[in-house]
């Protein structure tokens, strides 16, 4: 674990699946708060958890524009932010929110086990956001789901890096 600036393990994604974003016409935009504190983190490990997100929100996305026949304009926002609640120590949010459709009820109460997927069979093994639970947790942080008006909005908790003295 090597501390690390947030906002470059979102960079770091970016720059895995930034071009088929691209062909797929989905746009990814990065609101990065300033003044960000440090995590403690694998870099490569947050990223693969970020890079699930956005695969994610690009297949929802698409499948929303499939259901509907229409070409909806994909906008997929990731948000870092620095989240301190009384009593609790300072955290880092790294928020990916996308225009998908969002997530129903009966869905979202299976997304973090292993195997389960909405996907056909060769599209989705169901392992991504299990994986990626996991990740997050061994970090000591955690990895939560809500709908917003447009989509299903990921929130991965990391806590900050205490200030060397
Ligand atoms: P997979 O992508 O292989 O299906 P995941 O663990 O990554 O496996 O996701 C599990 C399921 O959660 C998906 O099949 C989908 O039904 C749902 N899901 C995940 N992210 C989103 C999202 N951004 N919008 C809507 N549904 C989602
Ligand atoms: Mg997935």
């Amino acid at each position: 674990f090597q501390p690390s600036r947030p906002s470059d393990a979102v960079d770091g994604a970016l720059q895995v699946v930034g071009a088929h974003f691209r062909l797929d016409e989905i746009e990814v935009e990065t609101v990065f708060e300033a003044d960000l504190p440090e995590v403690l983190c694998r870099q490569d490990q947050l990223e693969q958890v970020i890079i699930n997100l956005l695969q994610n929100a690009r297949d929802a996305i698409n499948e929303r524009r499939a259901r509907t026949g229409e070409h909806v304009a994909g906008h997929i926002v990731v948000r870092v932010e620095q989240a301190d609640g009384p009593g609790a120590p300072d955290a880092v949010m790294i928020e990916v929110a996308d225009n998908g459709g969002g997530i129903p009820d009966k869905v979202a109460e299976r997304i973090f086990q292993p195997f389960f997927t909405t996907k056909p069979p060769g599209k989705g093994t169901g392992l991504g956001l299990s994986v990626s639970f996991g990740i997050v947790r061994d970090h000591g942080g955690s990895l939560s789901v809500r709908n917003g008006p447009e989509g299903a909005i990921f929130t991965i908790r990391l806590p900050a890096r205490a200030p060397v003295a």
